[in-house]
């Protein structure tokens, strides 16, 4: 007897899926199971069950003034099993995140914030004293389970003076520990993007990538920026990253006609952008990629397989026998509904992406009013 099977669930192509659970492990997934168990979950063939969705870019240490949230508040009930927090919280103070998190219900990661304290202030890398890299080795020996890389502002308002040295810094930190992934979030120049994209290797990855700034991934005439497609044929990962001002959508536009696709799609969400907007969650973030015209079957792997990928969570992303049983269960309505950009910019979707249930280490919790 197995603790849970959810029968009657369909793939996002529309195969009939079913998949059995023991002790918060996946035991067996096929289009019909035969088991007998503790508990059924019967979607009576209306719902989608994917791998459980990871947002690989959100702030949620709630100790912050600037960008901050509960783990609980943009996980589990948004349809999410797994949140990265990407560099909240630096050397000095992941290992207090760490045990807030690790009381959550929803799975909690962290990148460290290269600048030692990390996002207190909006200008964490203007002063390189604050990169203190024995301290960033000491807490990733510390928190081996909780640290799954490092993080890098790299826009005018948090590197002041210092340009790409705080990324060259970051590269060093990361080339000293074997298979560390380092994410780069982008802005305003300096640094330009070019400097900035020159330094980063395939595996990192680009935060913020469809931003609608200046010094963005589009020339002045609305094509992207030939070293851009260098860095992306380089295989630099391409990460959404919306959040308040960083997703625009002709932008993203012009990467989806000219084949410049994303590798994760993230929310960058905090309790702000989480409460007003744009952000909302995870789902309003797909939704609007389906309006650019991804597919599910598309979008479903750039929040399970490949963010599990990029930051080596090697049980996690897949619903396959031994993987960690988190799963999003969701489904796919007609709907009308207005979404906006972080520029203003607007469409309208007919379709609406809605978890119903979101399952962790084999624990189910209905949302959405479910
Ligand atoms: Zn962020």
């Amino acid at each position: 007897m197995v603790d849970l099977y959810i029968k009657n669930g369909k793939s996002v192509t529309g195969k009939s899926i079913e998949v059995a659970i023991e002790a918060g492990k996946i035991t067996a997934v096929a289009e019909k199971l035969s088991v007998t168990a503790k508990k059924v979950l019967d979607l009576k063939h209306q719902s989608v069950v994917s791998a459980g969705w990871i947002d690989d870019h959100v702030h949620c240490y709630e100790k912050m003034t600037l960008y901050y949230d509960s783990p609980d508040a943009i996980g589990i009930p948004k349809g999410v099993t797994t949140v990265i927090d990407a560099g909240t919280t630096g050397a000095e103070n992941i290992g207090d995140f760490y045990q807030l998190a690790k009381k959550s219900k929803t799975n909690v990661y962290a990148l460290v914030n290269i600048s030692k304290w990390g996002i207190v202030e909006q200008d964490e890398l203007a002063d390189l004293k604050k990169i203190k890299e024995e301290l960033i080795h000491e807490a990733l020996q510390q928190y081996p389970d909780f640290i799954v890389g490092i993080k890098a502002r790299m826009s005018k308002t948090v590197v002041g003076e210092n340009d790409v040295v705080p990324l060259e810094l970051a590269k060093n930190i990361q080339k000293k520990n074997e298979n560390l992934p380092l994410m780069v979030h982008i802005g305003s120049a300096p640094p330009t993007l070019d400097e900035t994209l020159a330094l980063m290797e395939k595996g990192d990855i680009l935060t913020h990538c469809f931003n609608g700034k200046e010094n963005g991934i589009l020339d002045s005439e609305g094509r992207i920026k030939p070293f851009v497609w260098d860095a992306y044929r380089r295989g630099i990962l391409f990460d959404i990253g919306h959040g308040t001002d960083s997703f625009n959508f002709h932008v993203a536009q012009v990467a989806k006609e000219a084949g410049l696709t994303p590798q994760t799609v993230s929310t960058d969400i905090y309790h702000r952008n989480r409460e007003t907007g744009p952000v909302y969650d995870l789902a309003t973030t797909l939704e609007k990629m389906r309006t650019l015209g991804y597919t599910l079957e598309e979008l479903m792997p750039m929040v399970t397989t490949n963010p599990a990928r990029a930051f080596h969570l090697a049980t996690k992303g897949e619903l396959k026998p031994d993987f960690d049983a988190d799963m999003t269960i969701f489904n796919v309505v007609a709907g009308e509904k207005g979404l906006t950009d972080s520029n203003g910019g607007t469409r309208k979707t007919n379709e609406l992406i809605q978890p119903i249930y979101t399952i962790v280490n084999g624990e189910v919790y209905p949302v959405g009013g479910n």
